[in-house]
């Protein structure tokens, strides 16, 4: 079976995720695929093929040396965002792609003014949708990817390799993908999760992030009789936001660039709440971020009265740099795999957190690597064939490289 064939029987499950779910996995269909992929698995030679009662899918490709080498893993996710349908998936194939506009079906066009990114990869062959679902390659291309690249190392022997281990997990695009991972049983040194983009993408900078609950208790009285009584918590709302800086907002940063975010605000003249999200690359200002928000409800405090504003800031996640700086041969190695197999590396923050963040802060070092999928969550979704073939050459070179890695 070649990595299309593979790829194309994947997107044929729907395995959408839902976010209203209590259960885990959080829809039972995703359940369907795992066990198709499960039998795959055991199929294609793998061992130790796992799947727990949560979704979780862990096998293992035995080493074929004798040193001591790490161990290390490939990870991608089966589910497919909840933004967009993933049932009874179309996908076409354009062959050659020429760099003009491309029909999906009546009326539905993907074009190249739009998304110049399908310009990248002209005389490639793209796997598009019929316009009417999202495709999948997010993140079924990395599984793709993956497999392939096991059963390529079974079938060249003459590559020499240490135990790698692999593991898809559902929920990722709910983010609850590595929740229930069981990092001691994956039992990695480190690891990868193939959930990037377009080719040569590498990512192992995400932001540390909090929440922060502001409430605001205001004094309601007639205001007929309110002078020097009333305190219109509406109107302490509308300070406290004011004393936020107003270039500090998701509409007016990029790149390293922290934030505050005012998702909400709930108020009325007895109580105010605003609702914020921190995020900040840097620890220092991340920590800094969260001082100021604590030091406006100080301000605050002063001039109306003690207890009328309360902030609550809460960490949500943390910025997996911290754990991969004193490991970087663990990005080396995949620098020089994409190099050694003529894909130029493309490495960015991540403005935002992913599953490999989180796995890093359970002791799992786990940037995330390029899976070839473009326009995610969307009827636009394509991926070329040529991107997979080399996510997959990628694959198998880390995996060549880490055998000849010393400590
Ligand atoms: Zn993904």
């Amino acid at each position: 079976m070649d990595i299309t064939e593979r790829f194309l029987n994947y997107v044929k499950f729907d395995t959408q995720s839902s976010e209203e779910s209590q259960t885990v996995p959080s829809t039972s269909k995703q359940l369907l695929f795992a066990e198709y992929l499960k039998k795959e698995l055991e199929r294609e030679g793998l061992d130790d093929v796992e799947l727990d009662e949560k979704g979780y899918l862990y096998a293992t490709l035995k080493g074929n040396i004798k040193e001591e080498v790490p161990t290390i893993g490939f990870i991608s996710h089966y589910d497919t965002s909840p933004d967009c349908s993933g049932a009874d998936i179309k996908p076409q194939i354009v062959q050659n792609y020429n760099g003009t506009d491309i029909l999906l079906s009546e009326g539905i066009i993907s074009s190249p003014k739009k998304f110049p990114e399908l310009l990248q990869h002209v005389g490639e062959d793209l796997i598009v949708t019929d316009g009417h679902t999202l495709l999948g390659a997010d993140d079924k291309a990395g599984i793709a990817e993956i497999v392939q690249a096991m059963v390529y190392l079974q079938e060249h022997k003459e590559i020499k390799h240490g135990k790698i281990r692999v593991a898809f997990n559902p929920d990722e695009e709910i983010g609850m993908g590595a929740h229930h991972f069981d990092v001691e049983k994956f039992g990695c040194e480190w690891a990868y999760t193939m959930d990037g983009g377009d080719v040569g993408e590498l990512e192992f900078e995400n932001f540390n992030a909090a929440s922060a609950k502001i409430t605001i208790k205001g004094v309601s009285v007639h205001p007929g009789y309110a002078k020097g009584k009333m305190i219109n918590a509406n109107a302490l709302a509308a300070e406290f936001a004011k004393m936020l800086p107003e270039d500090e907002t998701p509409e007016t940063t990029e790149g390293y660039q922290g934030f505050y975010h005012l998702l909400g605000i709930q108020s009325n003249i007895e109580l105010a709440k605003l609702n914020y999200i921190i995020r900040d690359h840097d620890r220092e200002k991340f920590e800094d971020r969260k001082h100021f928000i604590m030091q406006c409800a100080e301000k605050m405090n002063e001039k109306y009265g003690e207890g009328t504003v309360e902030a609550v800031v809460s960490d949500q996640y943390y910025n997996m740099k911290e754990k991969i700086d004193p490991q970087m041969h663990v990005i080396d190695l995949v620098l020089r795999a994409m190099q050694d197999t003529g894909v130029a590396p493309k490495v960015s923050p991540i403005r935002g957190g992913t599953d490999g963040a989180q796995l890093s802060f359970k002791g799992l070092p786990c940037p995330n690597i390029f899976a070839g999928g473009v326009n995610f969550h969307g009827p636009y979704e394509f991926v070329s064939i040529q991107s997979m073939e080399k996510a997959m050459n990628v694959i198998v070179k880390i995996c060549e490289l880490t055998a000849g890695y010393n400590d």
